[in-house]
């Protein structure tokens, strides 16, 4: 019988934060007041091991998951990721081996050794198209044009299709956003707008500053007229249109405004190996004791089997002013 959760919901995708640590210091996401010198970041041996990242992929496929991203954090600060991707790649069951980049250190030869050693995709992360805006959001002075040489580099090295995220925040990118989506056309990459969420605690997020996908959707449509696309697969997040003129497609992702819990087929790994069924959780279940702990192959997948089985969260549903307070993992710690 396969695995579902409390909401009749089956298990299929794993993200896996592969380090805490980011080069940058995106305003919205590890705003340096927070995140500054004195912060304490895991330690090395405190982080899964590729070994140990590897055996728990195996159990997660044997419980039905199809689909790993790697993201962070970082994902590409881990050194030698590309051994990682080839020990995931081999896993029977998975047939989706993606991860989430801000790109900056994705040159020509990483996209290609990326792809060699088995990642199927990639997904660049991308608020602005306007050097000044970019840098002052990322807050580390990384030049708008090295992203864009990273999206052609995994572009031209196979990695298709290249996604392009964008988050929209109120009064930051919500007039220059619509230029990113035109920078794209016709190019074969897929930008996914995404509303502003109130993940963690430390980026003051408000309401006020979250523009709807409906409101994103619109100001695209003002340029170029949009048909919808049927999802992929179910518990696919963005919904997907495409330019009527055929310059391709592009999602949007709505999880504050139109939540998609009842489909939420994802669970996550953080980087030092706790297991979050949700990206609202305020607490995980460790792994890592387990595994260091001696555990064997078959009491890892059954605690695994058994955290998700008994999972209701659905917290983007019940959003309220009573669950912004609550206590939350921050998103640098289990990834988007
Ligand atoms: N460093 C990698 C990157 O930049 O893609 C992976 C980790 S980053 C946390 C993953 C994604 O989460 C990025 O696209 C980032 O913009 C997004 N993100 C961070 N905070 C967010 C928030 N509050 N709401 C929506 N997306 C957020």
């Amino acid at each position: 019988m396969s695995l579902v959760d409390q909401l009749s919901r089956p298990l299929h995708d794993l993200r896996v934060s592969v380090t805490d640590r980011c080069n940058f210091r995106c305003v919205y996401c590890m705003p340096r007041e927070v995140f500054g010198r004195d912060f304490v970041f895991a330690e090395r041996d405190q982080l899964l091991t590729f070994e140990e990242i590897a055996r728990l992929a195996s159990s997660f496929a044997k419980l039905g998951v199809q689909k790993i991203r790697l993201t962070g954090g970082e994902p590409l600060i881990r050194r030698n990721i590309e051994r990682l991707i080839e020990m995931l790649s081999k896993i029977e069951g998975i047939h989706d081996l993606t991860l989430t980049t801000n790109g900056s250190l994705l040159t020509r030869e990483k996209a290609r050794a990326l792809k060699n050693a088995g990642l199927n995709r990639i997904s660049v992360s991308l608020d602005s198209l306007d050097d000044e805006e970019f840098r002052r959001i990322n807050d580390v002075d990384v030049p708008v044009s090295k992203v864009l040489d990273a999206i052609d580099a995994a572009h031209d090295a196979g990695l298709n299709p290249v996604k392009i995220d964008v988050v929209v925040i109120r009064g930051r990118n919500d007039r220059t956003f619509v230029d990113i989506a035109r920078h794209f056309r016709n190019s074969g990459k897929i930008v996914r707008v995404i509303e502003y969420m109130d993940v963690g605690n430390t980026n003051g997020w408000q309401m006020k500053d979250v523009v709807s996908g409906a409101e994103s959707r619109d100001l695209i449509a003002r340029e170029w007229q949009l048909v919808p696309v049927d999802p992929n697969y179910f518990g696919e997040v963005a919904q997907r249109w495409r330019y009527a003129d055929g310059a391709g497609e592009i999602g949007i992702i709505t999880s504050v405004t139109q939540p998609f819990c009842g489909s939420c087929t994802r669970v996550r790994l953080s980087a030092e190996g706790e297991l979050y069924t949700c990206l609202f959780a305020g607490k995980g279940r460790d792994l890592r004791g387990l595994l260091r702990g001696g555990a064997n192959d078959d009491e890892i997948t059954n605690a695994i089997a058994s955290t998700w089985r008994v999972r209701n969260d659905r917290y983007s549903e019940i959003r309220s002013e009573a669950t912004l307070g609550l206590k939350k993992v921050e998103m640098s710690h289990i990834g988007g």
